[in-house]
């Protein structure tokens, strides 16, 4: 189910997500797609995105809430197929942030050790 939800034509994630751009799939349902970054920051790096094209997260409503906490569990189910115990995700929110791709996507970061505060 690839093309279930509203998309941007012109978005690099929805584009990876209808398969116009190729990526390292990981998983995959109605309402999300998840796949490996390109250029990992932990032995684990997985991007997990809505399908909906939400440009960040403070760009998310109400009406939202049940599809973010449906992300959340995605995850958590990613991170065990990963065999994941310790992680940490990320959400970028402005450029300022480190928002580099304008469509809400979450970090899944796992492999090594972590260090608090982040960079
Ligand atoms: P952010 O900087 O939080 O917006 O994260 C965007 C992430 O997308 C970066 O970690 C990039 O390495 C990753 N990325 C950009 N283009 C691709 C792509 N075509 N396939 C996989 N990951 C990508």
């Amino acid at each position: 189910m690839q093309n279930a939800v509203t998309q941007d034509p012109s978005c690099l994630f929805c584009r990876i997500a209808r398969r116009e751009i190729p990526s390292a799939p990981v998983y995959e349902d109605a309402e999300f797609y998840a796949f490996r970054d390109r250029a990992p920051a932990a032995p684990t790096h997985v991007l997990v995105i809505p399908k909906k094209h939400i440009p960040r997260l403070s760009a998310a409503s109400p009406e939202d809430a049940p599809l973010l906490a449906r992300l959340f569990l995605v995850l958590a189910g990613i991170a065990r197929g990963e065999n994941a115990n310790d992680y940490r995700l990320v959400v970028n929110n402005g450029a300022g942030a480190g928002q580099s791709v304008d469509h809400l996507h979450l970090h899944l970061l796992a492999g090594r050790s972590f260090t608090w505060p982040p960079g």
